[in-house]
């Protein structure tokens, strides 16, 4: 997934204040993993040692990058042994895994430990010892695993927290909503954002909410203020998005200060992680690279997340000395946007029959709210081939890839235009398109 080259310089995303602490730690870090199963597994495989001894900032930046695939060829079995050498009498019940195949699909799944850690847990906050959660969840895999996150968090609470998964995609929302009479929601924003706009008008069904919960995905501006207008009634409405991935939990932490100065996609690396910047571009958007710390049994070293970042050191009125902002992931192969999937494939090929003398595109998508209705938007920026291409060219071929461009099973770009779901495609020719080592071909912009 990751073209990103071992061993060249990378953006290390701590404050200098700190660094010589951080260089202990991380020396401290490589002497304890290397003893563990899966680390020498995987410095076999890469054909390297991990000598602690020679550390140095240039040394760490030298450590080869790790991937997705590297889990693939390495397997579960050295990681599941090393988890059972965490030192906690219920360990079973303090792991759980996490299957991803990647937002791209660009590898088969794969298997992760993590551990269940008890400052995530979003029920601390709450006094009542009986809660009734209610679960958004489109995926029946991700909704097992927050079903049974849940159940292992009752127990070490020793209260009733009931959990009902439902998947928003599916229309049974509203019952759900009627019938469980939920204290808490907890989902997607993009699932809060359509069930904001779906019952605008129909308050009442959430009169019993006390509270929620976004997680996943980006929260867009439009989103954000659909929802808080939805929600008004609710006292404890938790708009605060950490950056988190399926393999490692939480890699960055939102901020409340952050969030007013940037609105969202702004983080401070967490507690037990190492951000790190790689193959970044004159503006200084590279890949995010993250260490995972603690636990030493379940860490990662150097793995490439695949998402688009970058990093500022200043000071955040909570304290924090760097910052780090998330724009998008690498090689994005397919956007969700406004109840619709825009995939690249499929507009590389709508792009072909509209005009074969292409040499270059870039897309950007956006969600915007008109009224209640969230309504996406294609932005199409295309290079013709010299000599090629002029602008009533351009209108016939905005109109041809919107007739051909799926967006749904059945529905088109012009459908969907029709529909008023969809505004209609924009084009704009580009003479040249900056030389960057990082092609995003799909961008959602937010
Ligand atoms: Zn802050």
């Amino acid at each position: 997934m990751s073209n990103a080259i071992s061993g060249e310089k990378s953006v290390i995303l701590v404050p200098q204040n700190l660094m010589e602490k951080k260089k202990e730690e991380l020396k401290q870090f490589l002497t304890e993993i290397k003893e563990l199963d899966f680390w020498k597994s995987y410095s076999e495989h890469k054909n390297f040692i991990i000598d602690p001894e020679k550390f140095s900032l240039e040394y760490w930046q030298s450590l080869p990058l790790s991937s997705k695939e590297d889990f693939i060829k390495m397997g579960l079995k050295e990681r599941i042994r090393d988890a059972f050498k965490i030192n906690t009498p219920d360990v079973i019940f303090n792991l759980i895994l996490r299957a991803t195949s990647g937002t791209i699909g660009s590898t088969n799944p794969v298997l992760f430990l993590n551990p269940v850690i008890n400052s995530s847990n979003v029920f601390d906050k709450m006094k009542e010892d009986s809660v009734r959660v209610l679960t958004m969840q489109r995926s029946y895999m991700m909704g097992l695993r927050s079903a049974l996150l849940n159940i292992i968090k009752c127990m070490r609470k020793k209260a009733a927290f009931e959990t009902l998964i439902v998947n928003p995609g599916l229309g049974g929302i509203s019952s759900a909503l009627k019938e469980y009479s939920a204290d808490m929601i907890v989902g997607l924003p993009q699932s809060f954002a359509k069930l904001a706009a779906e019952f605008y008008d129909r308050r009442e069904i959430i009169k019993n909410v006390k509270k929620i919960k976004m997680n996943g995905d980006f929260l867009n501006k439009d989103h954000a203020s659909l929802i808080t207008d939805f929600f008004s009634g609710v006292k404890d409405l938790d708009m605060g998005i950490d950056y988190a991935m399926t393999e490692f939990g939480k890699v960055g932490t939102w901020c409340k200060y952050l969030a007013k100065r940037y609105h969202g996609n702004a983080y401070h690396p967490g507690r037990f992680f190492l951000a790190e910047i790689v193959d970044a571009d004159p503006d200084g958007y590279g890949e995010i690279i993250v260490t995972k710390i603690i636990p030493r049994q379940l860490s990662l070293l150097r793995y490439c997340t695949g998402d688009i970042g970058k990093g500022i050191f200043e000071t955040c009125e909570c304290g924090a000395g760097v910052t780090l902002f998330l724009i998008g992931r690498k090689n994005f192969d397919y956007i969700k946007c406004a109840g619709a999937l825009v995939v690249r494939k499929e507009i590389e090929r709508a792009i072909s029959i509209a005009a074969e003398d292409i040499e270059e595109w870039r897309g950007e998508v956006r969600e915007h709210v008109r009224g209640r209705e969230i309504v996406g938007e294609l932005v199409l920026k295309l290079k013709f081939e010299s000599g090629h291409g002029g602008y009533n060219e351009m209108v016939s071929i905005g109109d041809r890839i919107s007739e051909n461009l799926f967006l749904t099973p059945a529905e088109t770009l012009k459908d969907l235009v029709d529909k008023k779901k969809f505004f209609p495609l924009k084009i704009e020719l580009i003479k040249k398109f900056p030389d960057s080592p990082k092609k995003i071909m799909l961008r959602k912009i937010i």
